[in-house]
């Protein structure tokens, strides 16, 4: 039983993309189509704050134990600081991009998590499986100027300690956060909202699972 987590909610949508949308629609999107997957190779899974109204980090977690799920994947789509995001006009209004300094995927785990060791064993195997497809980790959160000098539990494979997210230290199963993209950059934006990318994203987070021990 994998437990799925769409990040953030409608009212509160985390990042905002080049273009204008919400972290949310990306998340929740991405999220159907790695349930999608994991149900057709024979898993079971619970999808968890897809309707959009869940704005508390807790009860994601307490959702996932009350289902037995084994396994906690936080799906999000990421940004950066304030202070490096650029204007531009797309479509009429006013928005914000972020430079190529800011691409690509990254994953983080909790040492506060009892279970952590598993899941970087799952990190670094999902990691090692968006680099197969030719995707690339950013490496900017590592960045003490860029990011916030996220420590690397596994640096090939972009896979990030973080140790205080809630929604990780919470989980009584091993967890973890994808950050699948950067929506922030314009060019990784549209990748990101491609469906074949989304399924092979899908593919990849499916056959991490499998390569660190969870069988359909
Ligand atoms: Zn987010």
């Amino acid at each position: 039983m994998v437990a799925i987590d769409v990040g953030h909610s409608m009212a509160a949508p985390g990042a905002i993309s080049a273009r204008g949308m919400g972290e949310f629609d990306f998340n929740r999107a991405l999220a159907l189509v790695i349930d999608d997957a994991l149900r057709g190779a024979g898993y079971r899974t619970i999808l968890i704050a897809a309707e959009g109204r869940t704005q508390d980090l807790v009860s994601r977690p307490r959702q996932a134990a009350a289902a037995q799920a084994d396994f906690f994947i936080a799906v999000h789509h990421d940004s950066a600081k304030a202070r490096f995001q650029q204007d531009w006009i797309h479509e009429g209004r006013g928005r914000k991009f972020l430079d190529d300094r800011f691409r690509g995927f990254s994953i983080f785990v909790s040492r506060n998590n009892a279970q952590w060791p598993q899941a970087l064993r799952c990190a670094s195997a999902i990691g090692a499986r968006l680099i197969a497809l030719g995707r690339r980790p950013s490496r900017y959160h590592a960045d003490p100027w860029l990011g916030s000098s996220r420590e690397f539990a596994d640096e090939a494979n972009g896979v990030h300690f973080y140790d205080n997210l809630a929604v990780l230290r919470h989980a009584t199963m091993p967890a973890l956060l994808l950050e699948a993209g950067v929506i922030v950059n314009r060019d990784e934006e549209l990748m990101l909202l491609r469906d074949d990318v989304r399924q092979a994203t899908a593919r990849a987070i499916r056959a991490g699972i499998a390569d660190c021990g969870y069988q359909g």
